[in-house]
């Protein structure tokens, strides 16, 4: 046979993987049908700006072998995501909540100050769920109240969810609102990793780095002539949709998907902020990211008198969309469950990445996750 893996996918689990196995002496051929690599980190230089095309991808790990890892190919800048919200009242705020969040809610200026005003709002929905003898959090509504309690819900909170998700927050399950810290300091920081930044020069550098002599073809969907390709390699390594791979035998696996409303704009500095989201339900969309602030900072955005802006609109997946966010609620588990146990039992397919796994995965999961197996095999 003329390769020993075929990849198919040229997104970050493909190109880890076609890295891996052709550093350890593998002929690899990577295909995709796209247009161009990357996947859904692809990003595109647009008047002099690297724009993030498929939503806004920040790097963040606490695994040290991780950010070595993608160190290796390219630099990463120091970026920090902190984004602001616009809220229902018109003001703006600091995310995470953290003290910067209290002080502009309520006017505290210390952390004991911030405590006390937290446990106020927390009371009525603690006491509420003990009288009912409810012990964890049954919902989103419930979980946000409890943590935060009811300023913050209902000004940051219920309406951007229910933008996001299309889904009432006593309908969504807690462990949504679990990831978004809550600090008594003043860090503005969204992420509690240790590393986080942007790929200097943008994501598709990284992804070509990786891919450095080996051969891909874009344009090209492995269902095309799927036997012909199967019969170029020992092995496939794929990366695409598993119901797709197994001609959705058992239904259809539901994803929540965004469409991005991108504009370039005559003038240097928009909003001041790489992301803004807008926890309103008025406004129509989930935030607007303003590409530049990832890669520039400080009075250095006025070097480029222009800016590229993208407007961010959740909606509901239908057949022949991009998929997205995997939805791992119970229904479409027990279907990916059912996928999984034929995909366990493929001596030539090698299933990785965020659509093959059906997981809510980030970039450096992928990453991880795709070593682990490809070790397994090398
Ligand atoms: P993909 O990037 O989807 O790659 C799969 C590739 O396979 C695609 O290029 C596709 O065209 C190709 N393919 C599929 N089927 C076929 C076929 N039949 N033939 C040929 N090719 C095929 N992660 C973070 O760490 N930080 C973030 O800030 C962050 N933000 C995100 C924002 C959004 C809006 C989204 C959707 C995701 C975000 N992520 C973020 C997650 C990140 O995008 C993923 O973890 C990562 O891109 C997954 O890589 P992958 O290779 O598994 O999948
Ligand atoms: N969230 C919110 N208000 C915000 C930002 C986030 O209520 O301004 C909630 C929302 O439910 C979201 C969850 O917090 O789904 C997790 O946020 P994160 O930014 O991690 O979501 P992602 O877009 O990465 O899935």
């Amino acid at each position: 046979m003329e390769f020993d893996y075929l990849i198919v996918g040229a997104g970050l689990a493909g190109a880890t993987a076609a890295h891996e196995l052709s550093r350890a002496g593998k002929r690899c051929l990577v295909i995709d049908k796209r247009p161009h690599i990357a996947g859904n980190v692809f990003t595109q230089l647009i008047d002099g700006i690297n724009v993030h095309k498929y939503g806004a991808h920040i790097f963040h790990t606490s695994d040290r072998r991780i950010w070595d890892y993608v160190n290796s190919f390219v630099e990463f800048n120091r970026y920090t995501n902190s984004p602001v919200a616009v809220a229902p009242d018109g003001r703006l705020y600091n995310l995470p909540f953290n003290m910067n969040t209290f002080y502009q809610m309520w006017g505290v200026k210390t952390p004991a100050e911030a405590q006390q005003k937290i446990d106020e709002q927390r009371r009525e929905a603690v006491e509420r769920m003990r009288a009912e003898g409810i012990s964890e959090p049954r919902n989103l509504e419930e979980q946000a109240l409890t943590l935060i309690g009811r300023d913050i819900y209902e000004k940051l909170i219920k309406h951007y969810t229910e933008k996001q998700w299309g889904r009432k927050c006593t309908d969504l399950p807690a462990f949504i609102i679990r990831r978004l810290p809550v600090r008594l300091t003043f860090d503005n920081n969204y992420f509690n990793d240790s590393y986080q930044g942007i790929p200097i020069g943008g994501y598709t550098r990284l992804i070509e780095r990786m891919l450095e002599g080996i051969e891909v073809r874009l344009n090209t969907d492995y269902f095309d002539d799927k036997d012909a390709f199967d019969a170029m390699a020992e092995k496939v390594i794929y990366t695409g949709e598993i119901d797709r791979f197994y001609d959705y035998c058992y239904g259809h696996l539901q994803y929540r998907t965004v469409s991005f409303e991108t504009e370039s704009l005559d003038e240097a500095n928009y909003q001041g902020n790489a992301v803004v989201n807008y926890t309103d339900s008025s406004t129509p969309f989930t935030r607007i990211i303003e590409h530049k602030h990832f890669e520039c900072f400080g009075n250095d955005v006025y070097a480029n008198p222009r800016t590229i802006i993208s407007r961010e609109y959740s909606k509901e997946w239908n057949p022949g969309d991009e998929p997205y966010y995997p939805v791992n609620d119970e229904r479409n588990s027990a279907i990916y469950e059912k996928y999984k146990a034929l995909a366990e039992g493929d001596e030539k397919v090698i299933f990785c990445g965020r659509l093959a796994e059906y997981r809510y995965y980030d970039m450096h999961q992928v990453i991880s996750a795709t070593l682990d197996k490809i070790s397994r095999i090398i």
